[in-house]
């Protein structure tokens, strides 16, 4: 008999990806989504399958899932700087409260859990680069605390689940993940640089862009997830690319890689954004025998043609 797992946050760029996969494995996928910031365009194409059913529900209420679950694979919540400064209150429900009722269906069907943790747990770093063991540096009461400490809580909660119920849990810090299905004015740097040399605009750096980030692919990011759903490993897993470049260097590859003339404008830094940020996987490596594949090359050109074949109507929309 298949496997039957949930998928929260299935319309999303990264829970509709992770539906992709389990579809390819097997599975009967139940994706749930409120659509807050997703897009059912990302799952569509799974909806004449027998194997896919979609959910429209807001998990800050009461989940009801009929049948067995095996595993659940919790993605939903707003996970863009600009989403959740738009929507402080749902971000900060869906990481407590949305994640108390994932753990209390995960208990009910004696299903395995895996939460979306992120990179974000550490805050603006200074450690670097940033291993498990880190506890982070996080501001409880900055405009970006509504997303990190819904994070860091729902660590806590996941962990309280684990010790105290025994359930299994599975918990993956995720850095900076990109690649097709992101929402071209979700605001995070790669769609936002992309679209602003698709529209002709100039691309804007916040500060003075000798910040960095490091950027995983898709492809890598969902393949580390899987691992770490499948293995017996339950403390939290660092998953992402340690190729760290600064957001300065990251623009003058967007404009090489679209063959455009713009130039580069700065703006101001938004509070509390991270100088910082390398994820240490040497824990990844070990437990899970993974490590990216994908160059930044590589997934960047993907990228780009993706957002290029998307229609001039869509572009036009996505400008702020
Ligand atoms: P996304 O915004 O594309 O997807 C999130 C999905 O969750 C959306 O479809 C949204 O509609 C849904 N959602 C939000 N609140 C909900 C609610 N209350 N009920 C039901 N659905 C709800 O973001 P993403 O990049 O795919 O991120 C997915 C997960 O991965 C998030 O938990 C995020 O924190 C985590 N993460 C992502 C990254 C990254 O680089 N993409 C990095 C770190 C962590
Ligand atoms: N950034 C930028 N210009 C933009 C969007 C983002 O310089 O138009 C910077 C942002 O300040 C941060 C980095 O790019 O330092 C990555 O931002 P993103 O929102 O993608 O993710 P974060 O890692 O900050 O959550």
């Amino acid at each position: 008999m298949a496997k039957r797992i949930l998928i929260t946050g299935a319309a999303g760029f990264l829970g509709s990806h992770l539906c992709d996969r389990f579809i390819k494995e097997g599975y009967d996928i139940i994706g749930m989504d409120n659509l807050i910031t997703g897009d059912l365009k990302n799952i569509e194409h799974l909806f004449k399958l027998d194997n896919f059913e979609f959910f429209h529900h807001d998990i800050t209420k009461f989940i009801h899932v009929p049948g067995k679950l095996d595993y659940i694979l919790h993605f939903a919540s707003p996970a863009s700087p600009i989403d959740y400064l738009k929507i402080p209150i749902q971000t900060l429900k869906v990481g407590s409260v949305g994640t108390l009722h994932c753990l209390g269906l995960a208990k009910e069907k004696n299903a395995r859990i895996l939460i979306a943790s992120t990179s974000e747990v550490y805050g603006d770093p200074q450690v670097h680069p940033q291993n498990e063991e880190y506890y982070g540096n996080v501001n409880t009461i900055g405009p970006r605390g509504v997303y990190d400490e819904a994070k860091r809580f729902q660590e806590s909660i996941t962990m309280a689940y684990h010790r105290f119920h025994g359930l299994e849990t599975r918990i993956a810090r995720i850095f900076n993940t990109y690649g097709p299905r992101m929402r071209l004015n979700d605001g995070r740097v790669i769609p936002a640089f992309i679209g602003q040399a698709l529209r002709g605009e100039d691309l804007t750096i916040f500060g003075d862009g000798l910040q960095t980030r490091s950027f995983c692919y898709v492809d890598d990011q969902i393949e580390g997830i899987y691992r770490l759903l499948l293995s017996d490993y339950s403390d939290p897993v660092n998953i992402g690319n340690p190729d760290e470049i600064t957001i300065k260097d990251f623009a003058e590859e967007i404009l090489k890689l679209t063959g455009t003339d713009q130039v580069i404008v700065y703006k101001e830094l938004p509070a509390d954004d991270p100088l910082k940020r390398q994820p240490d996987i040497s824990r990844a490596k070990e437990v899970l025998g993974w490590k990216p594949k994908v160059s930044r090359s590589e997934g960047m050109k993907i990228t780009y043609n993706y957002f290029k074949s998307l229609s001039a109507e869509e572009l036009e929309k996505s400008e702020h």
